[in-house]
């Protein structure tokens, strides 16, 4: 049982609890399908949740994957992606894809101010604004801004492996 806090880390991130599991306690997780007695599914179940998986694998300095509860009676877990800060903090981002306005490149951008990420926080509206107060990054390719809020950017087509 000591697998349980070894693997399993919990994380305040705005006041609201987020379990940020090792890579082995992904692995119990998706074996068992429950976390504290609540589903995990759909973490798992869909092509988008495996894409973020891949894509926080692939860019571990900077994103992490973790679960929370979108309030305290939530029946199930849900994905959520965390954002490093420099300052060793986490900000919850949803990762989505872009097309640059002016360039047509594609990116995949971080965007700290979807109301979804904030559900099950105390203080959901004040966490919520404070995420539009990042800067916003530029198209990385031509300099143009996004058609998105982004407060990290990297083109599609750049692979890492
Ligand atoms: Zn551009």
């Amino acid at each position: 049982m000591s697998d349980l806090s070894q693997n399993f880390s919990h994380v305040l991130v705005d006041g609201g609890l987020v379990i940020v599991p090792s890579e082995k306690g992904w692995e119990l997780l998706r074996h068992r399908g429950t976390f504290q007695n609540r589903s995990i599914y759909p973490a798992f179940a869909n092509r988008m949740s495996l894409w973020r998986f891949n894509f926080v694998g692939d860019h571990a300095n900077e994103f992490e994957l973790g679960l929370y509860l979108p309030g305290s009676s939530a029946p199930r877990w849900l994905l959520l992606v965390l954002f490093k800060k420099d300052s060793g903090e986490l900000q919850r981002v949803h990762l989505e894809r872009v097309t640059c306005s002016k360039c047509g490149a594609q990116h995949v951008i971080a965007n700290p101010t979807l109301v979804d990420l904030y559900l099950g926080v105390t203080n959901r509206v004040e966490a919520n604004n404070r995420a539009f107060r990042w800067p916003r990054v530029r198209c990385p390719n031509c300099g143009a801004e996004l058609p998105r809020f982004a407060i990290w950017a990297e083109p599609l087509t750049r692979k890492k492996n």
